[in-house]
């Protein structure tokens, strides 16, 4: 067969998972949390299907949904999107990124790509003909050096992607990090992915510096977000996309096409629950007390790192306890102590001093402390 991906495999998050589960193990490898969704917010989706919402919803998105997106991101970042023309549902993050790579990237086209990166973004680019270029962060920082950053911008450099706060090392960009974006960006007509799916998961008081914050940035931008992270509901596959008009236009035409629309009785829940802030403001205290369990668990463990500024994911260095290569110690540690990780290099790492496994702490109070208790012996 003439593949048009001959060098991917499956993904990391599937066999995995596939090993954890046939071991037993407790699983603390794909991101989803353990833990049960909001009863009324399930309430809300069978009232929806009850009432009625069982056929297409609008191609954009239920438009009471748009609306609330809308409000909310005008809130927390003071800036409008249109509903009408500037924001589209889609089926949770990954389909807003892929759409947005095959609406604008073609043939040639360079994409450059922060690693280690989520496993979704090389791909895409590749399948619509271009050219992913890499940053890589070094370990234990995983910090972006904007000069090394701004030597990768060629002529053909159509789109950057950036992820904050960031899977898997669990940093995010500040601030200064985002002016220094909008500085490098500002010449040029580079379009932005900013993969904003742990927006509301950030820790220690900080504040989530979205794209939208910064007037250049947000005119160049395509915000991803995911419904799946936020209301603990990976399943639903609920994500939304914000971006100018103009962008915008030429997003809809792949989605439609694409996936048309997407579930209607979900996104009418979802316009009702997401009306209550609490909903999402709330989610950075009840993440920050599962982190601080985690880390202060481990900290008379063996694994050194930094604790994680955002997302629910934490880093471990295992150089202290052995010299294998990630896969072969994450393995390992599946089939021989019970315990599933993410190995770092599934991230495209091409850096091969951070040994590196990633742990999801999104898991109920009794999960964190067997894992707790099983990486302290090793
Ligand atoms: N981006 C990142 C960085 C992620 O960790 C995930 C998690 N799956 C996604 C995108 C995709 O989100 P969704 O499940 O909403 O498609
Ligand atoms: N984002 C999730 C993670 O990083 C995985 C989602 C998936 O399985 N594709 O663990």
């Amino acid at each position: 067969i003439d593949s048009k991906l001959p060098d991917v495999k499956t993904t990391v998050f599937t066999t995995v998972g596939n090993l954890a589960r046939k071991h037993k193990a407790i699983d603390l490898s794909q991101g989803f949390p353990n833990f049960k969704a909001d009863k009324k917010l399930k309430s809300l989706v069978s009232e929806a299907i009850n009432i009625g919402y069982n056929q297409y919803a609008p191609m954009q998105g239920y438009y009471g949904l748009r609306e609330a997106i809308s409000e909310k991101i005008e809130t927390l970042h003071n800036r409008q999107y249109n509903p009408e023309s500037e924001i589209t549902v889609t089926v949770g993050a990954t389909q807003a990124i892929f759409t947005a790579i095959t609406a604008f990237v073609g043939n040639g086209d360079e994409v450059i790509v922060i690693k280690p990166a989520y496993d979704c973004y090389e791909p895409a680019i590749i399948l619509n003909g271009g050219k992913p270029v890499f940053v890589q962060l070094d370990a234990p920082n995983y910090k972006i050096d904007w000069e090394l950053f701004r030597s990768k911008i060629t002529d053909k450099t159509k789109m950057v992607i950036i992820n904050t706060p960031h899977n898997p090392s669990g940093t995010i960009l500040t601030k200064w990090d985002m002016q220094h974006l909008e500085s490098i960006l500002k010449p040029t007509n580079i379009i932005l992915i900013s993969d904003e799916v742990y927006e509301h998961i950030i820790f220690d008081g900080q504040v989530h510096e979205s794209a939208s914050r910064f007037s250049d940035l947000a005119s160049r931008s395509f915000i991803c977000a995911s419904f799946g992270k936020t209301f603990h509901v990976t399943g639903w596959k609920m994500g939304y996309c914000a971006a100018p008009a103009e962008l915008m236009a030429e997003f809809r035409k792949v989605h439609q096409f694409a996936v048309f629309c997407v579930d209607h009785p979900v996104q009418r829940a979802l316009a009702i629950y997401l009306k209550n802030p609490s909903h999402y403001l709330d989610l950075n205290n009840f993440y920050q007390q599962k982190r601080d369990f985690f880390v202060e668990g481990i900290n008379s463990s063996k694994f050194k790192f930094k604790p994680s500024q955002g997302t629910y994911f934490q880093l471990l260095d295992y150089t202290n306890i052995s010299n294998e290569e990630d896969e072969a110690i994450g393995k390992r540690l599946i089939t021989e102590n019970g315990i599933a990780s993410i190995p770092i290099s599934s991230f495209n790492v091409d850096n091969r001093n951070d040994y590196m496994l990633r742990f999801c702490f999104a898991k109920k109070q009794e999960t964190l402390e067997k894992a707790v208790e099983i990486l302290c012996k090793l």
